[in-house]
């Protein structure tokens, strides 16, 4: 994958370069949006812009100078990253206190300074409080990125301190085509796993990486077998739990039915997964409905008064009835 700026967030990084341009850097900013819209990457190049010496027209880091090298290196002085230690999911007040007092101390190499907290909803209580101390007393020169999947788990007093940027999904035509740019991905493959990513594109590569593509177009194979009648709706789901939870057999079966549903409504074919495309005719959208409630209530279930080869098997035979046109 390249290292330059992610389409989908050219307009971003022109409204905050023009706000720099104009010496209006605020002190702090907090990311937000999905996982997997380069939340991450966007932080780096924006700590990148600030910390480069010769910055280009639009904003990007050289790449070259003695600041770009460092931060290559990975130990540029002025660029600080807390995240969770590892095996933790919590960031500790210590570590931000760490991170609070080497801002003061710390010798910088240049004008300023970035910390990144990466996600910053991992922070406890103790932790966020540590920080909201820095954030009423800025310190000059000192840029705080703050990332956030869950920005509204963040306490509103850090929240309201700082200054917001939303990421949203690029559209399905943009993230395919940065995909099909950017990676070995055939266009079929390519729109498979954006809609597995839910529309996320840096998620795609995780998901190729752990064969999410042949391991989700299996359980589909046998999801249609059970609709055309090649495959008992009961032995299958007694199958499927032998090698997976029950909670991400439902997201996948939530997702199909989503995109049958979808197809439905929009006529278009391209709007579902190849595979279910032809099963449109025979299904019933009030019935469609009906099944994603029945999931949606399983899921909200507690797992302690849930058998899971009993929701399961509930939740296929419903659909082998309504593929059948017998409910
Ligand atoms: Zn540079």
């Amino acid at each position: 994958m390249t290292t330059g700026l992610l389409p989908w967030h050219s307009a971003t990084w022109n409204c905050f370069q023009q706000s720099l341009q104009q010496g209006r850097l605020p002190h702090a900013l907090l990311l937000s949006g999905a996982q997997g819209m380069g939340k991450a990457r966007f932080a780096r190049q924006l700590a990148a812009s600030l910390l480069c010496e010769q910055s280009q027209a639009d904003g990007l880091a050289c790449g070259k100078c003695r600041q770009c090298l460092l931060l290559a290196a990975g130990n540029h002085p002025d660029l600080r990253l807390l995240v969770p230690e590892e095996g933790k999911t919590q960031i500790g007040i210590d570590a931000v206190r760490e991170l609070v007092a080497g801002n003061t101390l710390s010798v910088g190499e240049g004008a300023y300074r970035v910390f990144i907290i990466d996600p910053a909803d991992s922070m406890g209580r103790a932790a966020a409080n540590a920080l909201l101390k820095t954030l009423e007393e800025p310190i000059e020169g000192t840029l705080i990125i703050l990332l956030s999947a869950r920005a509204d788990r963040l306490p509103v007093t850090i929240r309201s301190r700082c200054q917001s940027l939303r990421f949203s999904l690029p559209t399905e035509q943009e993230a395919i085509a940065w995909l099909e740019c950017n990676s070995q991905l055939t266009p079929e493959d390519a729109v498979q796993l954006l809609r597995l990513a839910n529309g996320a594109p840096l998620r795609v590569p995780a998901l190729i990486e752990n064969g999410e593509l042949g391991r989700h177009n299996r359980l589909l194979k046998d999801f249609v077998a059970i609709a055309t009648g090649e495959s008992s709706a009961v032995s299958l789901g007694e199958a499927w739990l032998k090698d997976h939870e029950l909670a991400s057999l439902l997201r996948y079966v939530n997702s199909w039915l989503a995109a049958m549903i979808r197809q439905k409504m929009t006529h278009s074919a391209e709007d579902t997964f190849p595979l279910l495309q032809s099963l449109h005719e025979r299904l019933d959208l009030e019935l469609l409905y009906r099944l994603l409630d029945q999931i949606h209530e399983i899921q909200r279930m507690s797992t302690n008064n849930l058998n899971p080869q009993l929701a399961l098997e509930s939740i296929l035979l419903e659909w082998g009835r309504i593929a059948n046109g017998e409910s």
